[in-house]
């Protein structure tokens, strides 16, 4: 199977990035721009879900027109920065459910520890977005897709801001299966498990913890 990442390189998107990037960004003006790049991302990241018809009287005529069944769609944050992408996303679809998995990265190995896994029952008719901003070392993404999967879901994408080559290649060869949806992807992961150049660590940025 031929691993799918779509770069979502639109101009609007990299400006935001760029902004976001920049180390004096402020908390709050961090997490604006990751909510509205996080829609941006589900415009392409949910170009492929599924819609039902729904009949409907338009002033001149009924048709069957087709709606998204946002309760078929399951958003779930990789805890905790995916919680930017999801907020951002249900502003798209209010209806979707959410799942969270609470993964941290051990920081001696670089390996994922789950703490938490919560997602809402029966996910076998449901498309799955897994939100996390970086695909750095790819292993926290390769243990939720892996934990998720397990409770047999339809369809999933991965959807990040950002990638780099090792956290794709980690990825893809454990899950070929899984569309990854990215803004950028970066030069490289550094010896400290950041992408370079990056913008730091994710969660602490969004939530102001340094
Ligand atoms: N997590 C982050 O928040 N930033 C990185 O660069 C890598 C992992």
């Amino acid at each position: 199977m031929q691993p799918q990442v779509t770069v979502v390189d639109h101009p609007f998107i990299k400006h935001k990035l760029t902004l976001m990037r920049r180390k004096e960004t402020s908390t709050a003006n961090f997490r604006a721009l990751l909510s509205e790049i996080s829609m941006l991302l589900a415009y392409e990241a949910f170009r492929g879900v599924r819609t039902t018809l729904r009949t409907i009287e338009t002033p001149l005529a009924t048709i069957d027109s087709p709606v998204l069944d946002g309760k078929k769609l399951v958003l779930v944050a990789i805890l905790r920065a995916g919680l930017g992408i999801v907020d951002g996303m249900l502003q798209i679809v209010p209806n979707a459910r959410v799942g969270h998995i609470g993964m941290y990265r051990d920081p001696k190995t670089l390996q994922p520890v789950e703490y938490f896994y919560k997602v809402p029952a029966d996910l076998s008719d449901r498309d799955v977005i897994v939100c996390d901003p970086m695909l750095a070392t790819g292993n926290s993404a390769v243990a939720a897709v892996t934990r998720i999967k397990q409770s047999k879901p339809g369809p999933m994408r991965f959807v990040c801001l950002l990638a780099c080559p090792e956290g794709l290649a980690t990825f893809h060869a454990a899950h070929p299966d899984v569309p990854v949806f990215t803004g950028a992807v970066d030069e490289r992961l550094n010896d400290h498990g950041y992408i370079v150049p990056g913008l730091g660590d994710a969660g602490d940025r969004l939530f102001g913890t340094k």
